[in-house]
């Protein structure tokens, strides 16, 4: 199975990739994730990344579509997978496409966790990020056992930089211009799928299930 979270930044993509994920035994796959572990790890790319990042812009997509492309040569990409982040633009998104169809494959589902832009910043201040191994929490509606400590591998939790008040309305504004008009995108392609993503992490898990199923 072949899946793509569609959501504006904070809607619950990364929260629900992963419970997908564990669900179908099928890889997670964060762009995010790995520009972060990148720029931990201080390679060429994070530093790249870096720059746009901690701006609330995107990567260029010729990055962004080089890390993509090497990842999906994996072998746990044999039996699908779930992206959290990829596609973000229109030429992401056509790439993709054309790479899938290239090999005589494409998606099963673009899946859109819907999120009004009111939500979004209650959620992205509230979250804490393990850069160890992408666990994300939230200080009020998703905690940790412990208190700054990812309950998955112990590492420490952060405020993410780009989750600042000021980036994120920047984010929010890029997510409207850039990233949004895929929702349109994929519904030409007959694979969109809406859910609302306002209610429980639970609630919005099962109502994916459901579409999955
Ligand atoms: P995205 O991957 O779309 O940027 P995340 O999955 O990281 O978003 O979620 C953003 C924040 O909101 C996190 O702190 C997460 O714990 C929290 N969150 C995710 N889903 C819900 C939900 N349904 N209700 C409340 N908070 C949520
Ligand atoms: P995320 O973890 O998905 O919220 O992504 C964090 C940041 O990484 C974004 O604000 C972008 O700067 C960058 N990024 C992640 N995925 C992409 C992508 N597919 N295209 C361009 N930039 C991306």
């Amino acid at each position: 199975m072949k899946i793509v979270m569609l959501g504006a930044p904070g809607a619950g993509k990364g929260t629900q990739a992963k419970m997908i994920a564990a669900k179908y035994s099928i890889p997670h796959i964060s762009t995010g994730d790995i520009f972060r572990a990148n720029i931990k790890n201080g390679t060429e790319l994070g530093k790249k990344a870096k720059t746009y990042m901690d701006q609330g812009a995107l990567v260029p997509d010729e990055l962004t579509l080089e890390l993509i492309m090497d990842r999906f040569k994996q072998d746990d990409c044999k039996n699908g997978y779930v992206l959290d982040g990829f596609p973000r633009t229109i030429p992401q998104a056509e790439a993709l496409t054309k790479a899938l169809a290239a090999e005589g494959d494409k998606l099963d589902y673009a899946v859109n966790v819907e999120v009004p832009d009111e939500n979004i910043v209650n959620r992205m201040s509230g979250r804490r990020a393990c850069l160890s191994c992408g666990g994300t929490y939230h200080v009020v509606y998703n905690p940790p056992k412990s208190e700054g400590v990812c309950d998955a591998c112990g590492g420490g939790l952060v405020l993410r930089d780009d989750d600042k008040p000021e980036t994120v309305a920047k984010r929010l504004e890029v997510y409207h211009t850039q990233t949004q008009p895929l929702i349109e995108y994929y519904a030409g392609e007959k694979i969109l799928k809406e859910v609302d993503g306002t209610k429980d992490v639970a609630d919005v898990f099962a109502d994916i299930t459901a579409i999955l199923a």
